[in-house]
């Protein structure tokens, strides 16, 4: 299957509202335009340098996510351009952000990563962590930075009926925080939620954006 086939097969199982983005770390720019050629416009990478090379050889239309764990020191290469960055697991990170947004006199957006997989390598604030955070922390604090939404990542398991209460579990936070701290604000709608080997699930529980690399682009190496 090309990579145009898989794309129209993700598609079909998704509904209009809901944005795909192609998670295309490890693979090439070569296959990234096949994508953009097939119409997709919205990339994900999970490491910074290598989202900053792709960016400065690749369509400048194309809308660039951070999808994987961000170090601080790794800001500065994406600060200038990135489009959203799915995986703020700090208040350090933040600041972090915050300070790049200016230095490059742009707005960055952000999602807040949730932690709801039982593994313990995943990132994130936990949920009473979260609303601690929003409680005790003015956002005035953080200019150059928009919070849009939140993300999270299921436990990497066989079980579904795990990964369906982890999405429950997800969707339900992210409608407490959007109730509590953002109900005028319009732009606080984002829950990313979703890989290849479960988004219809995450769809089903309120996702508005999957993150899909293999199923489109095929294994990583
Ligand atoms: C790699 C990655 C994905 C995509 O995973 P697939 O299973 O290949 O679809 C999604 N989200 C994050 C955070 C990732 O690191």
């Amino acid at each position: 299957m090309s990579i145009a086939e898989n794309i129209q097969n993700v598609r079909t199982q998704l509904p209009k509202n809901v944005k795909l983005i192609c998670v295309s770390k490890f693979h090439s720019g070569e296959s990234i335009l096949d994508a953009y050629n097939a119409g997709e416009r919205i990339f994900g990478e999970s490491r910074a340098q290598e989202l900053r090379t792709k960016y400065d050889s690749l369509p400048k239309d194309i809308e660039w996510h951070f999808i994987g764990h961000l170090q601080k020191n790794k800001v500065k290469y994406i600060a200038p351009f990135v489009s959203l960055i799915h995986s703020v697991d700090s208040e350090d990170l933040l600041t972090e952000i915050n300070r790049y947004g200016e230095k490059n006199n742009r707005i960055i957006n952000v999602l807040l990563q949730v932690h709801i997989a039982q593994e313990e390598q995943k990132f994130g604030f936990f949920e009473q962590e979260l609303y601690d955070f929003l409680e005790k922390e003015s956002l005035e604090k953080y200019p150059f930075v928009k919070l849009r939404g939140l993300m999270g990542m299921a436990t990497f398991t066989e079980d579904s009926t795990q990964i369906e209460r982890e999405f429950a579990s997800l969707s339900g936070i992210f409608q407490n925080v959007k109730h509590a701290y953002f109900p005028t604000d319009e732009a606080f709608c984002e829950l990313s939620m979703g890989m290849s080997d479960d988004f219809p699930l995450a769809v089903s529980y309120g996702s508005t954006m999957v993150r899909v690399g293999s199923l489109i682009f095929g294994e990583r190496g």
